[in-house]
């Protein structure tokens, strides 16, 4: 980085990092060693790194990280599911994005991915998830998920415990 007080490039360390509007940026206090002056940067992902989401309705928005992360909050309210492991799905999640869309994803493939995640996470999260996500119009349609859900379980490891077989 260039000092803007001496004009020297490169003199500068980082003495003090933390994320800025909302996890999107980071701001770095930075030091000029040459000339003892301080400065502040900004580091954002550029634009064309960003994702695009294309609602039910068809208007798009930029994909937010948090937004994800808030659903899958509400799915595990109460359940045993650490915050940092949500954290890391988002994470999978964008990458699984950047991987299998040109930057343009509709929502719904969004919550799916959301479902599949949370399904090997916590069976109980998942159908509550998906009980939002599918739009479920009834009772029938909420049972014929939680029973696909049990079926999986029963292929599932021998040993790992699930959590509809507890009764
Ligand atoms: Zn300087």
């Amino acid at each position: 980085m260039q000092c803007p007080a001496c004009s020297k490039v490169g003199e500068d360390r980082v003495i003090d990092s933390r994320t800025t509007d909302g996890g999107k940026a980071i701001r770095r206090r930075r030091e000029c060693v040459a000339c003892g002056r301080r400065f502040t940067t900004k580091e954002r992902v550029e634009e064309d790194n960003r994702i695009t989401v294309i609602k039910k309705d068809g208007s798009r928005m930029p994909f937010d990280p948090e937004r994800v992360l808030n659903g899958m909050r509400h799915a595990c309210y109460k359940r045993p599911v650490p915050q940092k492991v949500l954290q890391k799905v988002v994470e999978m999640i964008e990458d699984e994005i950047l991987k299998n869309f040109e930057r343009e994803v509709p929502s719904r493939a969004i919550g799916s991915m959301v479902a599949r995640h949370l399904r090997e996470l916590d069976q109980v999260a998942y159908v509550r998830f998906a009980s939002v996500y599918r739009e479920f119009q009834g009772l029938d349609d909420m049972i014929d998920e939680i029973e696909s859900v049990k079926e999986i379980a029963h292929d599932q490891v021998p040993g790992q415990q699930s959590l509809f077989e507890q009764e």
